[in-house]
């Protein structure tokens, strides 16, 4: 793989390898876009099979945050960082510390956090090393209900959207995975007056999803075909594919999943279904949010509040969508992308003053 050759393809900034032999520590970090502010992303810890493979989601991972950051209007630039290594097996003192001094070499412009394979514990480690670190058990916390919550209000623009009325009163809401994004969504739909189908692959979740919000459980692989107004993902990524997209009898996709679209000709393949889709990015935005609060001394509300804006985020997106003729995951990168256009003009011509703003 070279390297620089995918950095100069979508415009990467810097990427870090980080390795400690003692601890086992084999890392890399990803800062894609420092345009809008430091970059932010998440630390996953996965069992990658080759160093491409993690050097390669690292990439895309860290752009995917550069987009997200500047549609819900974050100060923010996008980063990643991965760790090889076995979540269950690898995890020690030594290796989330000797993680934090490379993090805090950079000096601030990378903030992580939590990602998939990493508990809040291993963020407390990190952040031993370095003040660098966003959503530790001391700042925000588990980002997952906020998450659920802008999901919830991205639900509601979709339902204004598509069938002329934000209430999701007596809609019927098909949720795959009832993991935390999942759990703390349907408990809003619930008390909203939705009904619910879910599903996941613990039944010990769908039991309780059904037992408390009296939702309708079928098996995995059934998700995709059941009669809804609004289908969901809160699981994994790639689900709209060649595959499910002709199973589905819905209206809207929306929910938390990161990169729901297999590939980018889905977003139009569901619009030619006559299906509204949220994209990922805009309507997942709520941990991030959370996380950025935090940075700033945490105030729930504050966050919450924000989070609830992705509510006039996604009607732009559909209006962009509409009027450029696009479908709304193109509509979104745009939005995105004239965000950052805008703030890079702004740094080229009005000078910063010393950390307190732009001086006008
Ligand atoms: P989670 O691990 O708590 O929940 C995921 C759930 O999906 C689990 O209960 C799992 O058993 C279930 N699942 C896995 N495979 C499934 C399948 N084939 N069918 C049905 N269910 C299946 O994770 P989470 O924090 O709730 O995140 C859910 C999704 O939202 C992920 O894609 C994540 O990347 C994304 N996301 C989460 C946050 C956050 O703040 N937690 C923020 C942005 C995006």
């Amino acid at each position: 793989m070279e390297i620089i050759r995918e950095m100069r393809e979508h415009d990467y900034e810097q990427v870090v390898f980080c390795s400690h032999k003692s601890s086992g520590l084999r890392a890399i970090i990803v800062i894609h876009d420092t345009t809008l502010g430091p970059a932010i992303g998440g630390t996953r810890m996965w069992p990658y099979k080759t160093e491409e493979e993690a050097i390669t989601d690292g990439l895309r991972l860290a752009r995917g945050m550069t987009y997200k950051c500047a549609a819900a209007g974050l100060n923010l630039g996008g980063g990643k960082a991965v760790i090889i290594g076995d979540p269950r097996k690898d995890k020690s003192e030594g290796l989330f510390r000797a993680f934090g001094r490379f993090v805090d070499t950079l000096g601030g412009r990378f903030i992580t956090g939590e990602d998939v394979g990493i508990t809040l514990e291993d963020v407390d480690l990190i952040g031993s090393e370095t003040r660098w670190v966003g959503g530790s058990s001391e700042s925000s916390g588990d980002p997952g209900p906020v998450t659920a919550y802008g999901v919830w209000h991205g639900l509601k623009a979709c339902a204004k959207a598509a069938f002329g009325d934000d209430s999701l009163k007596g809609l019927t809401i098909a949720i795959q995975g009832a993991g935390n994004v999942g759990y703390h969504l349907a408990k809003h739909l619930n008390q909203e007056g939705a009904n619910l189908i879910i599903s996941d692959i613990f039944p010990d979740k769908v039991e309780r999803a059904e037992q408390e919000f009296g939702a309708k459980a079928v098996e995995p692989e059934e998700i995709y075909k059941v009669p809804c107004d609004i289908f969901a993902p809160c699981a994994l990524g790639a689900i709209i594919n060649d595959d499910t997209i002709p199973q589905l009898k819905c209206k809207v996709v929306a929910g938390s999943a990161n990169n729901q679209l297999k590939e980018d000709k889905h977003g139009a393949a569901l619009e030619d279904r006559g299906i509204l889709y949220a994209p990922d990015f805009i309507i997942n935005a709520g941990g991030v949010i959370n996380v950025a609060d935090g940075l700033y001394g945490y105030n729930r509300e504050r966050a919450m509040k924000k989070a609830q804006g992705i509510y006039d985020i996604l009607l732009r997106v559909f209006e962009i969508s509409k009027q450029d003729k696009i479908p709304t995951n193109n509509a979104a990168l745009k939005l995105a992308e004239e965000r950052i256009e805008l703030i890079a003009q702004l740094s080229a011509r009005i000078r910063k003053g010393p950390g307190k703003g732009l001086i006008l």
